[in-house]
Order: structure tokens, then sequence, then C-alpha cells
């Protein structure tokens, strides 16, 4: 039995959207060269999608251990020249990973933090330009 309490429904319109482990949930098919990849199924809204959509794995031509190196260089404060060096993947493969994963990141503390003080803290965060940085930090390095 597979244990699917960590997916949740992608489809915004749905009851159970990003409800985990609410039982809605369960395994169409499996997929890929070794069928190591699940599309699941909604019972609540019926929509099909693939265990991955939402992360940045999602529709990955990089084998899952790349994308995972990169990822965390990234998060270790690598830069892309950096990353690119160590991991032997493209510097613009890795710009869009990181910007893939920046988007879930947010997607995951719009989730999982009941209050965010956001848009106060997202002027706060334009103010002192931390955005501006960070991107720029991504094209520069
Ligand atoms: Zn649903």
């Amino acid at each position: 039995m597979d244990d699917l309490s960590k997916f949740c429904c992608q489809n915004p319109k749905c009851a159970d959207y990003g409800k985990r482990g609410a039982g809605n949930l369960m395994v169409n098919m499996r997929y890929g060269s070794q069928k190591q990849l699940r599309l699941l199924k909604c019972r609540t809204c019926r929509e099909r999608f693939s265990e991955r959509k939402g992360t940045p794995l999602f529709d990955s031509r990089l084998p899952e251990e790349k994308v995972v190196a990169v990822l965390s260089h990234l998060s270790e404060g690598c830069g892309v020249r950096k990353t690119s060096r160590l991991s032997g993947v493209s510097k613009d493969t890795i710009t869009r990973y990181a910007l893939l994963s920046g988007g879930h990141a947010q997607q995951l503390h719009e989730e999982l933090v009941a209050f965010s003080p956001g848009n106060a803290g997202s002027a706060m965060r334009r103010k002192v330009g931390l955005r501006g940085q960070k991107r720029s930090k991504l094209r520069s390095e």
C-alpha cells in the first residue's frame, strides 16, 4: 500500500486542495522508465496529476540525484557558477531549478504557516532590497 499522506490534491478548485492525509488520493497508474513515478488521482475532484506536480522535480529531465545535489549546493549558499562546477550541470539549468525551488518554498510557506506577515513582510524586503540582491546574486555569480 502506498503512503500518500504527504501528498495533496493539486487542483485549486477542489474542496480537498492542499489537504494532506485527507484520504482522497489514490494511485491511478505508474509511469517512468522504471515505473518509479506515480500518477495520483483525487477521488474528490477526479483530477489526475503526477506525484511530482508542484515540486521542482516535476518534468525534470535531470536524474533525481542531480537535482537533489544542485538544490543542496544552492541551499548551502553556493552560487550558480560554483554549483555548476560541483554538479556538472549547466548554469542555465541551475538558474531554472533555483527559481523553481524558490517558488516551491514560497508555496510551502503559504501552506504550512497559518499566519504570515505577508504583504508587510515583502514590502519590507523590497525596501531593504533583499529580493533584488538575491536575484542579482543568482545572475552574476
Ligand atoms: Zn481534488
